[in-house]
């Protein structure tokens, strides 16, 4: 807390090495503090995303060396995990945690007795959720880049070019898994002049990419919709059938996007080596499924590029959100600006996991789990203390 007491939210410098981007920009200084909070954020919080101390001083926050910040904080917001040794009792921190991921973080944050929120908990189809989405917000971003990313590793021309020097045909763009990252991949293909196909194994998702331009592939593949808008893991031979009959339309593209994923299970295997070897020397698959389970393809290995033996590059992309620092980091500020507007009321982030919002993003509070999922994830990994 400041001097008048008003809730401080103290916006850290990101610790992990490859993250660019910063959890509150200080467009939105002004709105917290309208909201009756105050800011503070680390000295060069925002550099890597290219906004200075100075634009946070400018907008009325106040910049902090490390070794203060965490002291004056009652609410900690970060992207990526917070810097746990710092935290005490009582503070909320808030960012995309990955609970699921690292459940045991959560014990441990609950052992602080810090009150996590986390954000990839958001309950996504509710209306009044939608501007605090940053799953949506970061996934529209990195379907942007991987379009950018493809491109630029590709040996040809996404658009059709007629020149003196003869005609390019335009390249052919094939999107897996048309969700938010998905339809933004096929906006910005089509905008870059590709040829676009898609495929996704739920109806509405391959009603979108028609209506966003892409041509939907006529699969008899199986329908696969699960609860709150994902899909639903598909059996062994359910997944097999797919990739077989997907494998001659890989094989046709000169660039694949993958974005397919199931809460909670490895990402389904859309692209096996074999459709791989059929793709012309000098394509590209970019992989937004790539994690440490693997990916949407055989080939992929998380946050590593590899080019075949037959000259297919296949990028097991990262984080993408984070090297579009800029953009990402405005949109995810946004989202963490509704969610604090959201949480605190009377200057005092009132925890209450009846509101059917932060029934899915508290994680942990007054020294518990008190996710059920996530609770019962602990209990499933075998005796890690609530
Ligand atoms: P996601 O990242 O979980 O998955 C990406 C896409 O992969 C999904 O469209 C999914 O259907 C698809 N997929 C999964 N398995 C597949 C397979 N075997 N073959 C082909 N495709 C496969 O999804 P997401 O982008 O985070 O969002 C999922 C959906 O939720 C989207 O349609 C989105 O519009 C919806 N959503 C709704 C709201 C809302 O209602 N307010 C908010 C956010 C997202």
């Amino acid at each position: 807390m400041t001097g008048d007491d008003r809730l401080t939210v103290a916006v850290p410098r990101e610790s992990r090495a490859d993250e660019q981007r910063v959890a509150l920009v200080p467009e939105q200084v002004g709105t917290l503090r309208a909201a009756g909070m105050e800011v503070v954020v680390e000295t060069g919080a925002g550099s890597r995303a290219w906004f200075c101390d100075d634009a946070y001083a400018a907008a009325g926050a106040t910049v902090l060396p490390t070794g203060e910040l965490y002291a004056a904080a009652g609410v900690v917001v970060g992207v990526g995990r917070p810097r746990l040794a710092a935290l005490r009792a009582g503070q909320v921190v808030v960012g995309l945690l990955r609970p699921r991921e690292d459940p045991a973080l959560m014990t441990r944050l609950a052992a602080l007795g810090v009150t996590a929120v986390s954000l990839d908990e958001l309950p996504r189809t509710l209306t009044r959720a939608q501007p605090m989405d940053a799953l949506t917000s970061q996934a529209n971003v990195a379907g942007y880049k991987a379009v950018l990313v493809a491109a630029n590793a590709l040996g040809r021309f996404l658009p059709m070019l007629v020149t003196a020097a003869g005609t390019a045909r335009p390249a052919r763009v094939l999107v897996l898994g048309a969700g938010v990252a998905g339809l933004q991949a096929i906006g910005t293909a089509r905008r870059l002049g590709a040829v676009v196909h898609a495929y996704d194994i739920r109806p509405q998702s391959r009603e979108e990419a028609r209506s966003v331009g892409a041509t939907v592939l006529d699969l008899t593949g199986p329908d696969g919709d699960a609860e709150g808008g994902y899909a639903r893991a598909l059996a062994d031979g359910e997944e097999a059938a797919l990739r077989t009959a997907l494998a001659p339309h890989v094989a046709a593209a000169d660039v694949v996007v993958t974005t397919a994923q199931v809460p909670g299970r490895r990402p389904p295997l859309l692209v096996a080596e074999e459709a791989v070897k059929g793709m012309a020397p000098g394509s590209v698959i970019v992989d937004l499924a790539a994690g440490p389970e693997g990916g949407n393809t055989a080939l992929t290995r998380a946050g590593a590029t590899v080019v075949t033996e037959g000259g297919v590059t296949v990028v097991g992309a990262g984080d993408l959100a984070a090297t579009v620092p800029i953009a990402a980091s405005a949109a995810y500020s946004r989202n963490v600006t509704a969610l604090l507007t959201h949480l605190v009321r009377d200057g005092r982030p009132a925890i209450d996991r009846t509101d059917e919002i932060q029934a899915g993003v508290v994680v942990t509070h007054l020294g518990r789990v008190v996710h059920p999922v996530i609770a019962s994830l602990l209990d499933k990994d075998g005796g890690v203390p609530r």
